[in-house]
C-alpha cells in the first residue's frame, strides 16, 4: 500500500499530470452525476469573497459554493473556533453522549427563528436528510400521508427531498418509483405566469384549492413545504398575498407550514430568515448550507410538541451533529450577528440590485431582476416580449465573467445566478457589476461562439 499522500497507481496514473490536469482526472474517477456543467477551476484557497486556484489566479465569488458561503472564506473567527475544536474532539454523537456544541447551539436556533412558542430541534448533515426528516416528522405528527410541495422547488437529492423537488427531470431519471404522497402544486412565478394582467397570488392560491378539492383532500394533507424564495428554479420571490394565503389555509385545514430555508436562511434575503419577510411563523424551519460555514450540518426546528411524535431512531445519524459542526454553526451565527452581515446582505444586496436593474435599462435580454437581498437572479431572454429563455446568451455571460475572474452560474436556463457571501464589498460589487456588464456586451456581439458554450447546459 502506497503511503499518503501518495495515490494508488491505477487511479491516478500519474500524479504529476494529475496535479497538472485535475480536470481530466476528475472526469476519469468522479461520477458525472455530481457533477454540475460549468466552468470549473481546481481551487485552491480563498478569503472573503475571493477564491484562487493553484496558480493563484483569483476569483471573486458570486455563488458562495451554492449558498454556503454567508459568511465567506476563511474568516479567522470561524477558522479559530473550528481549529480549536479539532484540537479538543473532532466527534461524538448526541445519540450516545451529549456534548454541549449541539445543545447551545439548538438553543440558539430555536430562540432566532420566527415564532415565540417553544421549539426543538433535530440535526443532520444536509439540507436533503432535513428536507427527508420533515416527510417524516409531518406525517408522524399529524397520522397524514399527503406533503403539499410546489412546481419549481429543490428540496434535494435523497429519495424524500428529491420526491418533493420539481426543478429538474435528471434529478429523478431513472429513480423512480419516488416517494409516494408527494402533491406539487404551481408555485407563482409573476414574470412567466400564465395569468399575467390578473391577480397571480389569487390565481395560484385557486389552484392550490383546486388541488385541495380534486387530489389531495386537506384533512390528509400532513405538510405544506415552501421555499420562501424559491432558488434553484431561478430566484422566484412570491407575492406576499400568496404567503399569507397559504399560511391561512395551512392553519384552517391543520395542516403544518414548513418553511424550507436550507438556502434562504442565515442571512441571505436580508433578514435573518426569510420567513420573516413575509411575517410567517412556520411550524417547522429547515436550515442547511450556510449554517455550518461548509462543515456538513442540516436542522430541523419544530413546534416543541411535534417532536413528541417520532422516537429514536427516526432521525439518527452517525455522523449527524459533530461537536465541529456545531461549534463552526456558532461560530456562523456570532459572526453574522458580530458583523451585522444581515443587514449588510440588505444594503448590499440593495446595491447589487441597483446596479443589475440600471443595466436591465441599457439592454433589452435583460428580462426580468429579482430576488430579496443578496439573492437575486437575472433572467436574461431572447426576447422581452414573449420572454424566451436565452440560454446561450446565460451560458456565454457566466464563461465571460469566469475568464475575467467572476464566478458566476446560472439556473433554469435562462437566469444568472447572483449569491455572493454576505462579506462581498460595496467595490467588489461594483465590479462584478462591471465584469458582468463587459461580459454581456462582449457575447451580444458576437464574440464568444454558441460552440464554446455549448457544453454548459447548468443544471
Ligand atoms: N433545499 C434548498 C432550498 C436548496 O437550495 C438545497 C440545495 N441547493 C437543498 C435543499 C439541498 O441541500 P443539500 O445539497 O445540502 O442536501
Amino acid at each position: 500500500m502506497p503511503s499518503w499522500p501518495d495515490v494508488e497507481p491505477n487511479v491516478v496514473p500519474n500524479v504529476e499530470g494529475a496535479l497538472g490536469n485535475l480536470e481530466a482526472v476528475a472526469a476519469h474517477v468522479m461520477s458525472p452525476a455530481t457533477r454540475l456543467s460549468f466552468p470549473s477551476v481546481v481551487v485552491d484557497g480563498g478569503a472573503g469573497a475571493t477564491f484562487w486556484d493553484r496558480t493563484g489566479r483569483r476569483f471573486l465569488d458570486l455563488h458562495s459554493m451554492a449558498g454556503v458561503a454567508n459568511v465567506g472564506y476563511g474568516h479567522p473567527r470561524f477558522v479559530e473556533a473550528v481549529v480549536e475544536q479539532v484540537r479538543r474532539l473532532v466527534h461524538c454523537n448526541p445519540a450516545y453522549v451529549l456534548h454541549e456544541a449541539p445543545i447551545r447551539l439548538a438553543q440558539r436556533l430555536a430562540a432566532s427563528t420566527p415564532g415565540t412558542f417553544p421549539k426543538r430541534v433535530a440535526f443532520g448533515l444536509s439540507g436533503s436528510d432535513a428536507n427527508d426528516g420533515v416527510i417524516k416528522l409531518a406525517r408522524a405528527a399529524t397520522g397524514r400521508q399527503l406533503i403539499v410541495a410546489f412546481t419549481g422547488a429543490y428540496h434535494g437529492n435523497t429519495y424524500g427531498a428529491l420526491s418533493m423537488s420539481s426543478v429538474s427531470a435528471a434529478m429523478r431519471r431513472g429513480f423512480g418509483p419516488v416517494v409516494p404522497g408527494i402533491v406539487h402544486v404551481p408555485f407563482p412565478d409573476a414574470y412567466r405566469s400564465p395569468y399575467r394582467g390578473v391577480d397571480v397570488a389569487e390565481s395560484y392560491l385557486a389552484e392550490l384549492d383546486a388541488v385541495f378539492d380534486v387530489v389531495a383532500p386537506p384533512e390528509d394533507v400532513a405538510a405544506i413545504v415552501v421555499e420562501p424564495v424559491q432558488g434553484d428554479s431561478g430566484v422566484i420571490v412570491p407575492p406576499q398575498d400568496f404567503m399569507t394565503g397559504l399560511a391561512e389555509r395551512a392553519r384552517r385545514h391543520g395542516i403544518l407550514l414548513v418553511a424550507e430555508e436550507v438556502q434562504t436562511g442565515l442571512g441571505r434575503t436580508g433578514r435573518m430568515y426569510a420567513a420573516e419577510h413575509f411575517g410567517l411563523e412556520p411550524d417547522i424551519m429547515v436550515l442547511g448550507k450556510a449554517l455550518g460555514g461548509g462543515i456538513p450540518i442540516s436542522a430541523i426546528v419544530a413546534r416543541s410538541e411535534l417532536m413528541d411524535s417520532w422516537q429514536a431512531p427516526g432521525h439518527v445519524f452517525s455522523t449527524g451533529i459533530s461537536p465541529v459542526a456545531a461549534t463552526a454553526a456558532l461560530a456562523v451565527l456570532d459572526i453574522l450577528a458580530d458583523d451585522d452581515l444581515v443587514t449588510a446582505a440588505a444594503t448590499r444586496g440593495g446595491l447589487l440590485q441597483r446596479g443589475l436593474t440600471e443595466m436591465q435599462d441599457r439592454y433589452a435580454e435583460i428580462g426580468d431582476i429579482r430576488g430579496l437581498g443578496l439573492m437575486l437572479g437575472a433572467d436574461l431572454v431572447s426576447d422581452p416580449e414573449t420572454r424566451t429563455r436565452n440560454r446561450i446568451l446565460a451560458a456565454k455571460v457566466i464563461k465571460g465573467c469566469f475568464d475575467r475572474g467572476c464566478y458566476l452560474t446560472f439556473l433554469a436556463g435562462s437566469v444568472l445566478r447572483f449569491i455572493p457571501p454576505l462579506v462581498i464589498t460595496d467595490n467588489e460589487i461594483n465590479h462584478a457589476l462591471e465584469t458582468v456588464e463587459v461580459s454581456l456586451k462582449s457575447a451580444l456581439s458576437g464574440k464568444v461562439s454558441d460552440e464554446e458554450v455549448r457544453e454548459l447546459t447548468g443544471w
